[in-house]
């Protein structure tokens, strides 16, 4: 069954009394050159499990069920069941989880599931969960070993930006800490049905194995982290004096004495800079 072809989703979603729900972010992939390079470079071969969020019809899912050792799909929409049912028939190593994935335990999942593999994560993620989605994975320290995801174009450019240059933000920094962070391609909104009113982009987190950069309290690093950025283009001494109760004064003179300028702005700074801050702001506050 070719379920990129849209005669074969009409006919599937008629058989099954199926319609999309707009909220639920249902844009299906109808580009045939798009599944099979997810899961290529996201990494799926016989030893790997793979875990997919938002199964759609089940595009990627079978092209990872093709691949991998096993797959399992979390998908919150209980009216693709019957469909699902039809589209992963031939397959015996594949899963529907139907949940919510931000109701999900990952780390229990992975243990039920995959106790004696590596795990890659694929999705073409709805839009409206990319950043809670994301920064799940990468806080409850998993297992998974790469993230690899279709996210709006304009997030892909935020997420993999340089730390320290005009287009990161906070996601940029919290990727960064967790992950190395690629565009992979381009993917434009003619390949889904229906067609959104953006283009997306296809990128790939590696995980790393040791963290380049260390702050024992990653709550207190985040939060000094998201205070910078709370006024990207402004002074970063003014919303974190204000936040942690710290004086100017004293917050200026350990600054310079790091060697970080009381005047920079949150773009300008590198991540040992975030994370020479982060060991003030605990210092001080
Ligand atoms: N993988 C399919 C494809 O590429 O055609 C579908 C991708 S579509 C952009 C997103 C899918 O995620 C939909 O099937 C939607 O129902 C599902 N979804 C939305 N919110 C979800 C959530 N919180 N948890 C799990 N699945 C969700």
């Amino acid at each position: 069954m070719r379920l990129t072809d849209i005669s074969t989703i009409r006919s599937l979603f008629e058989r099954h009394g199926f319609s999309f729900t707009k909220s639920l972010g249902q844009n299906f992939l109808v580009n045939p050159s798009v599944c099979p390079k997810i899961a290529e470079m996201g990494g799926a071969d016989e030893n790997t499990g793979a875990i997919e969020i938002g199964t759609g019809v089940g595009v990627l899912t079978t092209e990872l069920a093709k691949r991998c050792k096993k797959v399992v799909a979390i998908e919150i929409d209980k009216g693709l069941a019957p469909i699902l049912e039809e589209t992963l028939a031939e397959f015996d190593n594949t899963e529907v989880i139907f949940a919510d994935v931000l109701e999900i335990d990952l780390n229990k999942l992975i243990e039920e599931k995959f106790p004696d593999m590596d795990v890659i994560l694929c999705a073409n993620l709805p839009y409206y969960i990319t950043s809670p989605v994301i920064m799940k994975v990468l806080e409850e320290n998993t297992r998974v070993k790469s993230l690899t995801i279709m996210v709006q174009l304009e997030a892909a450019d935020r997420i993999c930006a340089k730390v320290g240059s005009r287009d990161s933000s906070a996601i940029t920094v919290a990727v960064n800490y967790y992950a190395k962070a690629e565009k992979l391609f381009r993917v434009n909104r003619g390949s889904f049905m229906p067609s959104p009113n953006v283009d997306s982009a296809v990128i790939r987190l590696t995980l790393h194995k040791e963290k380049p950069y260390k702050a024992e309290n990653e709550k207190l690093f985040f939060e000094v982290v998201r205070c910078a950025f709370s006024q990207r283009r402004k002074q970063i001494i003014n919303p974190l004096s204000a936040n942690f109760k710290i004086s100017k004064e004293i917050l200026s003179r350990e600054m310079t004495q790091k060697g970080i300028s009381p005047t920079a702005r949150a773009e300008n700074l590198l991540m040992e800079d975030l994370v020479a801050l982060y060991h003030i702001i605990e210092q001080l506050k």
